[in-house]
């Protein structure tokens, strides 16, 4: 008789987003005349650039003729995508990285939930707290996070590691010393960024202690201040003990397209092992590549009018989270989050939960958003808004918070 990975069955109730989804389900249901404006799931909602788009159609044609057509793409990805992403990414930032060191995926949800393959499972991981549910979920999927303790909501082997107001939602060095620690900025929930002095402390811990740094940069392109760092290899000594994880999503509307991309550097070794070679071993053994015409795509995005009407959509969601965060503030929430990410991080009112707050909005303001709790235990007591939404369901939903 088969047996399941019962790793799977240790995964507390439902996903966040599908409690979220059930609960606006029912509340539609029973008032269909609401209107009910969805701040609450990090989707882009910005039709794709008219540069993406040209490249995209350019590669099916391609794809059409005998001459032209591309059958599996190579395993790490084309050239003509690495360059570009080393080159702009990466050397225009001053970043030692090369073409042969980053591996093209099909996103950074897969990379994020896959990296932890390559480790042990007697690695302990540390995680932020709140954090992205996908880096904890696969390495209880992976069996490597101990028992859960439902009423803490927290697995026994991972260490987490608080970002509450009081640190800036930037965590400090954990007393237990971690083998793999998971950071992510700009940081989803919180929104809030990390400068480049503080991720080099970082950085010199996880040289000194041994640990690996998964670098999650999802949402570099939101980075609005100077002096935070757009990619952990501007730190020094990042070379052998990071991995940086990257996505299309974000900046330049790809969630649909799906495109995303890791990096290891050759010297980022456990003993003479490359985790590069693991990685590429296993990228090689069950990935067979993104598509060329998302390839192709994905390279108009550092073409010059790629990068120009990108910042355009980048700016319109920025412009969105600006609107969020004052007018919440004047309305006197505390607010965070908003400046280098598209997200809006705000303390509930009246020592509300997450739940209840996500309840009160939805009923009284007709809003979602998403309860900080399910990010985490130190998420309780904040909900999260996006920047996502357009401009004009954005000023609705935050008139109508601030009329409550
Ligand atoms: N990493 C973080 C922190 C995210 O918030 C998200 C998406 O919301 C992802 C990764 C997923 O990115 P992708 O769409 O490339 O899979």
């Amino acid at each position: 008789m088969f047996k399941v990975n019962e790793n799977y069955l240790k995964l507390p109730g439902s996903y966040l987003f599908s409690t979220i989804g059930k609960k606006v389900n029912a509340y539609s249901a029973a008032h269909p005349d609401k209107k009910v404006i969805r701040l609450g799931i990090g989707d882009v909602t910005q039709p794709l650039a008219p540069v993406i788009v040209d490249a995209l159609h350019k590669a099916v044609e391609e794809m059409g003729k005998a001459e032209t057509f591309h059958g599996y793409a190579p395993d790490l990805g084309y050239e003509f995508l690495r360059n570009a992403i080393a080159e702009n990414d990466y050397k225009a930032r001053g970043c030692q990285i090369e073409a042969d060191e980053i591996f093209v995926s099909d996103g950074a949800k897969s990379d994020s939930a896959n990296i932890q393959e390559i480790f042990s499972l007697d690695n302990r991981i540390a995680v932020c707290d709140p954090v992205y549910p996908v880096y904890v979920d696969s390495n209880v999927m992976a069996g490597r996070t101990g028992t859960y303790n439902s009423e803490k909501e927290t697995w026994s082997d991972v260490v987490y590691m608080p970002c509450r107001a009081e640190n800036d939602f930037v965590p400090q060095l954990p007393k237990e010393t971690p083998d793999l620690i998971y950071l992510c900025f700009p940081n989803n929930p919180t929104g809030s960024a990390i400068t480049k002095e503080r991720l080099q402390e970082w950085v010199d811990y996880a040289n000194k202690v041994g640990a690996v740094i998964l670098y999650d940069a999802a949402y570099e392109a939101y980075i609005s201040e100077p002096g935070v760092p757009h990619s952990i290899f501007e730190c020094d000594g990042a070379r052998t003990c990071a991995i940086e994880l990257r996505s299309f999503s974000k900046n330049a509307g790809f969630t649909g397209v799906r495109l995303g991309f890791t990096v290891i550097p050759k010297e980022l070794k456990c003993g003479d092992t490359m985790l590069h070679s693991l990685w590429a071993r296993r990228h090689g053994t069950k990935y067979n590549g993104a598509p060329y015409i998302v390839q192709r795509a994905g390279e108009a995005v550092y073409s010059k009018e790629g990068r120009e009407q990108l910042k355009g959509q980048v700016a319109y969601y920025m412009k969105n989270a600006s609107y969020i965060y004052n007018g919440l503030k004047e309305a006197g929430y505390t607010v965070s989050g908003g400046v280098n990410a598209p997200y809006i991080w705000l303390k509930t009112p009246d020592g509300m939960t997450s739940w209840e707050f996500f309840d009160y909005l939805l009923e009284r303001a007709n809003v979602v958003g998403t309860p900080g709790s399910g990010f985490g235990p130190s998420g309780e007591g904040y909900f999260r808004l996006t920047a996502f939404g357009t401009y004009e369901n954005t000023i609705e939903a935050v008139e109508r918070i601030r009329n409550l």
